[in-house]
């Protein structure tokens, strides 16, 4: 009896549950470089990058540790994977659990030649079973519950049974505009080796569709490196991640932000250890609650919290649309080119990085498909393809459910929508930019006016049994009739213009 191991792209770490199955570790291992899943989407070039490069490093690392490693580089992973079986002779085929749903139908439907063998992912803090468990006992899943069991769970920022601090959240605190120089740090980057340099070259010369600039790829393919960012953003960065979380900042593409989701999703880095370096370095040099509690929330609560919740709800959530949303992104999404200077300087990060932080994620990107009326199921597309730590498993819950709002509120409590009045607050986009942010109607009105009182308009009624809109709802109620219609024929217009 054979057993083999299928180590998945975003599974690279040692302890991983299908190679820590094994008794020896000499047992055949494979990976697949495969282009069919390039070609699923035009993925961001620095994506296919980062990901086959950490999977050739991680396969060295294997390889010498003594595991028989095979590295295949394919047009299609099915007929690797059969080869491979056929020529080791396989008869157990051992996977961690993909968590991603569309990899797991596929994988469940190949009728394969052996024994397959799909173990729980070690690499998040929850398992499927204990988040449901703690899904079916409720009545509402709210983060904030789920946060607080994790925090007494895995006694994180505690003092026996009560939060550090004497609060379980310090999120008011972490709201500061940008105003004057900010001092913000230089994130660690790395320059790329002869095996990234190798993967640079192969990316640059597909002909397939992609997205984005290639170089400079600055990203961190091994654990080693994703430790080393790990620690410059514990030493340098978390002091001051909370109070300018939500600033953004023109030329600014990181703030304090930790750098770190490509590395967790990928497996570089374990939840675990971030949060508990984090909550060493709080207690060793008395960092700010605010920031520390700030980053422990969201590794500890969203991250898993959005996971937990994919798995939970029934495969089609992805094609929500609860708005009946129906306009198709506009051709600048892909491009940049668009006189709006917020999207345009997001779209231009993105494109030159494949990295925007959540604020541009939720407050720029995904408010303004949200308000303008675009497809649901094209933007999340669009998240997919562009970002460079975009999987099915954190697309779903945070472009339909958070973003866009699209699943009714199954996760959150009102939708993320606001007009330019946020943006210019907390960014200094507005000062750069053709539209005025106090126009609602007009030549120069920016665009976010129109279709914020036109959403909130047009979708009234749903909006009514939101019990959080309702404040908002009044100012719209004192609108007078005339403005709001030439909002709506605006709004109308817009899209002819975009199309
Ligand atoms: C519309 C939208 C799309 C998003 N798409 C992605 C995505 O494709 N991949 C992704 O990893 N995150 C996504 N996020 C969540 C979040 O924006 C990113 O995790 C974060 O910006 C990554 O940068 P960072 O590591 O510098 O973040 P920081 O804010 O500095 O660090 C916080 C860490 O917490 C985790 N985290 C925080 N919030 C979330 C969340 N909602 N979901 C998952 N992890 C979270 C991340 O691992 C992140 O590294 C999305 C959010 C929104 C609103
Ligand atoms: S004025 Fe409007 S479009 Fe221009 S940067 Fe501000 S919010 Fe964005």
């Amino acid at each position: 009896m054979t057993i083999g191991v299928w180590v998945l792209g975003n599974q690279l770490w040692q302890s991983q549950a299908a190679l820590a199955s094994c008794e020896s570790q000499n047992a055949p291992v494979l990976f697949i470089e495969s282009t069919e899943f390039a070609k699923e989407r035009p993925y961001h070039k620095q994506k296919l990058v980062l990901v086959w490069s950490a999977m050739r490093h991680f396969a060295d690392e294997l390889n010498q540790a003594g595991w028989a490693v095979t590295y295949a580089i394919a047009a299609e992973t099915e007929t690797a994977l059969r080869d491979w079986l056929k020529a080791e002779d396989i008869s157990e085929l051992r996977l961690m659990n993909p968590v991603d749903h569309p990899f797991t139908a596929w994988l469940e439907g190949l009728d394969l030649p052996c024994q397959l063998t799909i173990l729980d992912n070690n690499l998040f803090l929850w398992s499927t079973d204990d988040f449901k468990a703690w899904a079916n006992k409720r009545k509402g899943l709210l983060m904030e519950s789920f946060y607080r069991e994790g925090r007494k769970r895995f006694n994180v920022l505690m003092t026996g049974d009560q939060p550090v601090g004497g609060q379980w959240n310090f999120d008011k605190d972490n709201r500061k505009p940008p105003k004057g120089k900010l001092n913000t740090p230089t994130p660690q980057w790395f320059k790329p080796d002869a095996t990234t340099q190798a993967v640079i070259d192969k990316v640059d010369g597909l002909k397939i569709p992609t997205f984005g600039d290639v170089i400079p790829f600055n990203w961190a393919v091994t654990r080693e490196q994703a430790l080393e960012v790990l620690d410059v953003f514990i030493a340098e960065r978390l002091e001051t991640f909370g109070p300018y979380q939500d600033a953004m900042v023109t030329g600014e593409d990181t703030m304090w932000h930790a750098l770190l989701s490509p590395y967790l999703n990928l497996g570089l880095l374990h939840p675990l250890e971030v949060i508990e370096r984090t909550e060493q370095a709080f207690i060793e040099r008395d960092l700010p609650l605010n920031s520390v509690e700030g980053f422990i929330r969201q590794v500890m609560g969203w991250r898993e919290y959005m996971r937990g919740l994919y798995s939970h709800f029934e495969v089609d959530y992805g094609d929500r649309n609860w708005f009946d949303h129906r306009q198709p992104l506009p051709e600048f999404f892909w491009t940049g080119e668009v006189e709006m200077n917020c999207l345009h300087q997001a779209i231009d990060q993105i494109h030159r990085t494949g990295y925007a932080h959540h604020i541009q994620r939720l407050m720029i990107l995904s408010n303004f498909s949200l308000i303008a009326g675009f497809t649901p199921q094209e933007v999340k597309e669009w998240f997919h393809a562009v970002f460079i730590d975009a999987y099915d498993w954190v697309m779903q819950t945070n472009v339909i459910g958070m973003g866009l709002f699209a699943d009714g509120g199954l996760l959150a409590s009102k939708p993320y929508a606001s007009s330019a009045n946020y943006v210019n607050k907390m960014s200094d986009y507005c000062q750069g930019c053709r539209y005025n942010p106090k126009q609602r109607t007009g030549e120069d009105a920016c665009p976010f006016n129109f279709f914020y009182w036109d959403f909130l308009h047009r979708h009234r009624d749903k909006l009514q049994a939101q019990g959080r809109m309702s404040f908002i709802l009044k100012n719209l109620d004192r609108m007078d009739g005339e403005e709001l219609d030439a909002i709506h024929q605006q709004a109308t217009d817009w899209h002819g213009v975009h199309p």
